[in-house]
């Protein structure tokens, strides 16, 4: 190390962590700033909530299984890191989905997307909505568009284009297997902005709707049902394989796992880490990736409004079922990705993915591998124990896929309060935190609490940190050239 090397502390080894590092350490190559970056991580490994699992050649994810390819970063970054040969897409051929009502899966209308349809004849002959609620939903396209440009919640906007209908059966339970979120709090403008900018252009959600999949023209856009199956990818080894490259790219830096850190401050020309321990660590810039009630509590010292700012965002718990079945005990065919759970069918369940169907290779031949997902109170640990919840999803997925017998295998992991939910106002506090950031020099969050909770969301928000703590070094740097 020179002796005008830059040090760089990054807090939380996450996704988001990992590529503030590999960004900061090639920014230090590219432009000479000599930074030695040490990454601090609270659990004895990295990743974050991202982890795979194979055992007995069955592949199971316990925390997220794919990523979009409609937001360019993710597909930038695995391109980088070698590992575009690895992606693979979703099954062509059951590219569509389900949705519970009563005991009975129902398809999801061709042509509907996440709130929305856009397709009239699949959308008049689903058994999903009543007569009277599809008469209500296509009132959308006579209905004069919303005055003013505030926020609103998720659950607002779908009652006041389409009614309850269509919010109860199918926005809620779409936007829970996402979010893992109650409509009713969640922000349309930060968590679905394409809705409300459709709105803002067509008026109409279905005509709007209607006109962006014809321009788009995309052979996966006209048959996709749900979700749009066709731009999610995961790797054919499993999305540990992410992880894994990130690490190996940021042999350079000094990685600390099981290592928690516990406070910020500023310091003469810099920062001070308070780590576990009693340890500090002086460094001339910081990049805090944790969820955001530690990065609140992070930063306590620094900046009380930041910290009640970021305290302010909540996050929700998820609690992941991976179960491995032979083919003969499940009567459905699983046909499908998966199904969602409306939250007015009183289950613990909240969604399902038929893994060994979404992906190729996630079993071997004879086997099913089956996700369950359960959210909300169930999930967290204050809820429901972990026997009861495990013994609740499995008696409710039985009786939705005609389940025989026990799982041949199974992998069951919560996720406490780890993804959080940008309510209605989101934006606004988004605004003021960057506003709180501009006035401290060297400091940078990054992470799924801000724009964005998907993998190429987090994966932007590092590379924009990285670029951030890179100007203010070579502004520290220029400054002390000049002999200021
Ligand atoms: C179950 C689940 C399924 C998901 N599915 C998908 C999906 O399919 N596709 C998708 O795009 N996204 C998905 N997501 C969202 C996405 O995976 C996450 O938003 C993203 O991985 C978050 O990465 P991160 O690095 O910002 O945070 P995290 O992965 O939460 O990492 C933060 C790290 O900080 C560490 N830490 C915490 N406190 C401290 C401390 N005081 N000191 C040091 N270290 C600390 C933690 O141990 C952790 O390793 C899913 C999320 C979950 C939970």
């Amino acid at each position: 190390m020179t002796r005008d090397a830059r040090r760089v502390v990054v807090l939380g080894g996450g996704v988001t962590g990992l590529t503030t590092c590999y960004r900061l350490l090639q920014a230090s190559k590219e432009q000479n700033l000599f930074t030695e970056v040490h990454l601090i991580e609270a659990s004895h490994r990295l990743g974050g909530v991202i982890e795979t699992e194979i055992t007995d050649g069955v592949l199971m994810e316990k925390g997220p299984d794919c990523f979009l390819t409609s937001k360019p970063e993710g597909v930038e970054l695995c391109e980088e890191l070698g590992l575009g040969g690895e992606l693979i897409g979703t099954n062509e051929r059951y590219r569509r989905s389900f949705v519970l009502r009563g005991d009975e899966l129902l398809p999801v209308p061709e042509g509907y997307y996440l709130l929305a349809p856009y397709r009239i004849g699949p959308f008049m002959m689903t058994p999903i909505f009543s007569p009277l609620g599809k008469l209500r939903m296509a009132m959308d396209v006579l209905m004069p568009r919303k005055k003013g440009d505030a926020d609103e919640s998720l659950a607002d906007f779908v009652r006041r284009r389409f009614g309850r209908e269509a919010l109860e059966r199918m926005a809620q339970p779409m936007v829970a297997g996402i979010y893992s979120a109650d409509p009713e709090r969640l922000s349309l403008k930060a968590t679905m902005p394409q809705f409300h900018e459709i709105e803002r252009e067509h008026r109409s959600l279905i005509l709007g709707l209607r006109k962006r999949m014809q321009r788009r023209g995309s052979g996966e856009g006209v048959s996709a049902s749900g979700p749009r199956y066709g731009l999610f990818v995961s790797f054919a080894r499993g999305m540990g394989v992410l992880v894994d490259a990130l690490a190996e790219k940021i042999s350079g830096a000094m990685v600390r796992t099981g290592c928690r850190a516990e406070s910020l401050e500023r310091n003469e020309g810099g920062w001070r880490v308070h780590l576990q321990g009693g340890e500090k660590v002086d460094t001339d810039a910081v990049c805090v990736t944790l969820p955001p009630s530690a990065a609140g509590r992070m930063l306590e010292r620094v900046s009380p409004p930041l910290s009640e700012e970021l305290m302010s965002i909540p996050s929700g718990s998820l609690a992941t079922f991976n179960l491995v079945y032979r083919a003969e005990q499940v009567a459905n065919p699983l046909h499908a990705m998966g199904f969602v759970v409306p939250a007015m069918e009183n289950k613990t369940l909240l969604a399902c993915s038929f893994s060994s169907t979404k992906f190729a290779g996630r079993a071997p031949e004879g086997k099913l591998l089956i996700r369950a997902f359960a959210g909300g109170e169930a999930a967290s640990r204050a809820g429901l124990a972990d026997d009861e919840l495990v013994r609740k999803l499995l008696e409710e997925l039985r009786l939705i896929l005609g389940i025989s017998g026990e799982p041949e295998a199974s992998v069951f992991y919560r996720y406490e309060e780890s993804l959080p939910h940008y309510l209605v106002g989101h934006l606004d506090k988004v605004g003021r935190i960057e506003d709180e950031l501009k006035a401290a020099p060297g400091l940078a969050l990054a992470g799924n609490a801000y724009c964005g909770v998907g993998i190429p969301d987090c994966i932007k928000s590092a590379n924009d940190a990285a670029e951030k703590i890179s100007g203010d070094l070579r502004a520290v740097n220029s400054r002390e050239k000049r002999g200021q």
